[in-house]
């Protein structure tokens, strides 16, 4: 009869759309908190920048590097993760949904289990959520300026975020920290910050200002085997609050972009 044709799987089949992204080349998914201020307002975060928060987000982050071998960097900053995937990645057949939604889910299921890790003392009021895309970059050159791109947000955020709160904190509302800060520079920030604040925003911690990348690098490890010492290859998990701008991130870390 027609219900049987109808249901015939191939029939079923023939209305999914897979987007599979091109091959040999960076695929990148970057997540972001849904509505994160207002969960770092209920969670009452530290303002400019809640360190925890920062760790909760970091340790997420390894565990995805652990449970994806095909992640060969990643970099975060404030509720969001960018995650490079090597180049001739094969997972999911480089379907988007697919990669995206297994990355997202498995990290928020790591934010809400690691949570009391880093937040003894504090109830997690309501599950977080966050979205995902998939971005494909052609060029090392280019995936380069995408990391930089989001590393100079950071920069730019905090700046801005460290004044904000420094202006609020001193007691003016947040209206009035607002108006006195539009249109100011970088190097009038950085006045204002030493002037009225006594803070140097180059002594900030590195993780403020840089953001944090979780990377895989090669060592080495000498192990006894039957009386002698043999050199074993490792790879290990890495977090580090360094500049990925500068050439020189990229020379000393070769096998990343390879
Ligand atoms: P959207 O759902 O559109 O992403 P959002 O409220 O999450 O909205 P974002 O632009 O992603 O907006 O900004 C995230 C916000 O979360 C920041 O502005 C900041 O207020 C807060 N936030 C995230 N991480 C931290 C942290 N470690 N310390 C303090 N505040 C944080
Ligand atoms: P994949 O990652 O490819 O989806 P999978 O192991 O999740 O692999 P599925 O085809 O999705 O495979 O099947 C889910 C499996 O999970 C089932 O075969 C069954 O063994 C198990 N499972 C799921 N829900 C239940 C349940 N309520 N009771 C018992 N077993 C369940
Ligand atoms: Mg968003
Ligand atoms: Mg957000
Ligand atoms: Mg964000
Ligand atoms: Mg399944």
């Amino acid at each position: 009869s027609e219900d049987c044709f109808k249901l015939n799987p191939d029939y079923i089949r023939s209305f999914l759309f897979e987007s599979k992204m091109m091959p040999s080349i960076w695929i990148v998914i970057r997540i972001d908190g849904c509505h994160f201020h207002r969960f770092s307002d209920i969670h009452e975060f530290n303002k400019p920048n809640d360190k925890q928060a920062l760790d909760l987000m970091n340790l997420c982050a390894v565990a995805v590097l652990e449970e994806f071998q095909d992640i060969i960097f990643s970099y975060g900053v404030s509720d969001e993760y960018s995650f490079v995937l090597k180049k001739d990645s094969q997972l999911y057949q480089r379907r988007a949904s697919e990669i995206v939604s297994v990355i997202l889910s498995f990290f928020s299921s790591m934010y809400v289990m690691k949570w009391k890790d880093v937040f003894p003392k504090k109830e997690l009021k309501y599950p977080p959520s966050f979205d995902g895309r998939a971005v494909c970059y052609p060029s090392a050159e280019i995936l380069r300026d995408y990391l930089a791109w989001r590393q100079v947000d950071c920069h730019i955020n905090n700046q801005y975020n460290t004044c904000f709160w420094s202006i609020v904190k001193s007691g003016k509302s947040k209206s009035e920290a607002q108006s006195y800060l539009k249109g100011t520079q970088a190097r009038e920030k950085n006045e204002l910050l030493l002037k009225e604040f006594g803070i140097d925003y180059n002594t900030l911690p590195p993780m403020f200002r840089q953001g944090s990348s979780v990377f895989r690098v090669k060592t080495e490890t000498s192990i006894r085997e039957n009386g002698a010492s043999v050199r074993k290859a490792q790879t290990e998990i890495i977090t580090e609050y360094c500049n990925i701008i500068e050439q020189s991130f990229w020379e000393s870390h070769p096998s990343i972009l390879d």
